[in-house]
């Protein structure tokens, strides 16, 4: 069961979420239990480096000073007799976090490494708090640290697990606790070396961390209880009226979550899929709703789309090639490029001697162009978006592409492309049209919902409140 930001983000979710862990007690369940940071701890821990390395000390101070304070007050409601106990682990954390603050201002330098080390506080605090939490409810729980469980290369910021040792690492540190019928508590995302270096699984990677420890101990289904009712037709902050899917496939989730729908990290679905677990998303906010499952086939269902993905703040770059190198070498040499800087590309499109790509913004995008530049002339347009589709349905049924642009018709549309495995099509406008055109696009596939695939019932009140300004 992973329970994401909004469900850990103060006593009141946490004690939702404890009531949701005890229920599948209460069902002879053995649940073992991850948890992100609570809500926008990591971008303000992010924050709070940059202001270090930026020389301001005093603003990254106040930074760590007004999450210990958040940590400790919500502690103190969720812990009773062991509260004293559990604040002075969480001041050592947080001198912990205050010395790294004041080294990376000394050095003025912010390494990835570094970087991972200054998040991985938030998810340390926020499992050792719950777990402290599902004690004092009376439920036997044990913190187990992540780091010793998800072992992953050195590629700080967006490490890659090393499967066989995890799944080792996992069945050592956190069977026995499941033997011993107690909850085991772990903070996603974050994860070591080898050598016990702290790393991260890169941006909503809690989810991954599930999934890896959901299949590492063949789990019977892994849980993500998140902040709406399942896998929507499309972001509900985008489109209000964005409906619940009941049930999606493994190969349908992995493309929308790679095209930008963040309600599951893209790496996910792949521990599940190699042992077939059934993955669901699930509100915290609205227990009772049956949520989404994610399984290795598809619901037949007349709908040809599942859902629209978004990815915004794009960048394309277009390629034209000098003619120094035949067409097939063009395109090695643009891609080693890519590679070089472990740069990854969301979409292309090429001609004989020009390529499009599109790239999320990239911190190397200025070495990466100087490069390219030995090779080709590149250009270089911002603030687009990548609108995906997605269903199993356009493989076989002819006509989508024709409905899709006909209710867009009038958008500027650039480098459309149908997926390579049949099941997606893409296509790029500017960032400023996008939730427009989403929503002529679920309008024009989601008007006249099939019932056995989509919930059509009133939308929840919980999922409502969510939909607010905030
Ligand atoms: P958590 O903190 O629980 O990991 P995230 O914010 O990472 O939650 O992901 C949940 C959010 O994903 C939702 O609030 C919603 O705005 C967004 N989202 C984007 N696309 C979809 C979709 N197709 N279905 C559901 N949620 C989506
Ligand atoms: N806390 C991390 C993040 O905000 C990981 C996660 O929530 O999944 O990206
Ligand atoms: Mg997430």
């Amino acid at each position: 069961m992973k329970f994401g930001g909004t469900s850990v983000q103060d006593a009141a979710a946490i004690s939702r979420t404890i009531e949701i862990v005890n229920g599948r007690r209460n069902q002879k369940m053995r649940p073992v239990v991850v948890v992100s940071a609570m809500a926008r701890v990591t971008d303000q821990l992010l924050a709070a480096a940059r202001a270090a390395v930026e020389n301001d000390l005093p603003k990254a101070l106040l930074i760590a000073g007004v999450l210990r304070n958040r940590h400790i007050e919500n502690a103190a409601v969720l812990v009773g007799r062991k509260l004293t106990l559990l604040i002075q682990t969480l001041d050592k954390l947080f001198d912990q976090l205050e010395n790294v603050l004041t080294g990376i201002a000394a050095v003025g330098e912010l390494t990835p490494r570094t970087s991972d080390l200054v998040v991985s506080f938030g998810e340390r605090l926020s499992s050792l708090i719950v777990a402290q939490a599902l004690e004092h409810r009376g439920i036997s729980s044990v913190h187990v640290d992540a780091r010793n469980c998800i072992i992953t290369d050195t590629h700080f910021g967006k490490a890659t697990p090393l499967v066989e040792e995890t799944d080792a690492a996992v069945i050592e540190h956190v069977l026995s606790v499941v033997d011993a019928n107690a909850v085991a508590v772990l903070g996603g995302f974050i994860a070591s070396t080898r050598n016990g270096i702290t790393t991260t699984l890169g941006r909503g990677g809690s989810d991954y961390s599930a999934a890896l420890i959901g299949g590492a101990l063949n789990a019977h289904a892994i849980e993500i209880w998140t902040d709406v009712n399942g896998v929507m037709t499309t972001d509900p902050r985008i489109c209000p009226n964005a409906l619940r899917l009941r049930a999606i496939s493994f190969e349908e989730a992995s493309e929308l979550a790679y095209f930008g729908a963040k309600v599951l990290h893209p790496a996910t679905i792949l521990p599940a899929v190699k042992k077939n677990i059934p993955v669901w998303v699930l509100n915290s906010h609205n227990a009772a709703n049956e949520g989404t499952v994610i399984t290795a086939t598809a619901t037949t269902s007349s709908s040809p789309l599942k859902s629209i993905a978004v990815k915004r703040h794009l960048i394309i770059l277009q390629i034209i090639s000098r003619r120094l190198l035949v067409s097939h070498r063009f395109l090695r040499a643009v891609f080693e490029v890519f590679d070089r800087y472990d740069c990854s590309v969301n979409m292309v499109a090429t001609s004989e001697i020009s390529l499009s790509v599109t790239l999320d913004a990239v911190e190397h995008l200025e070495a990466i162009r100087e490069d390219l530049a030995k090779i080709a002339i590149v250009e270089e347009e911002e603030d687009k978006s990548l609108i995906c589709l997605v269903g199993e349905k356009m493989r076989e049924q002819p006509g989508i592409a024709a409905r899709a642009f006909s209710a867009i018709r009038g958008t500027n549309l650039q480098m459309i492309s149908q997926g390579a495995n049949g099941i997606s099509m893409s296509f790029i406008v500017n960032d400023a049209v996008v939730e427009q055109t989403v929503r002529s696009l679920h309008a024009e596939f989601f008007s006249d919902p099939d019932p056995i695939l989509f919930d059509v019932s009133a939308q929840s009140p919980a999922q409502e409140a969510i939909l607010l300004p905030a």
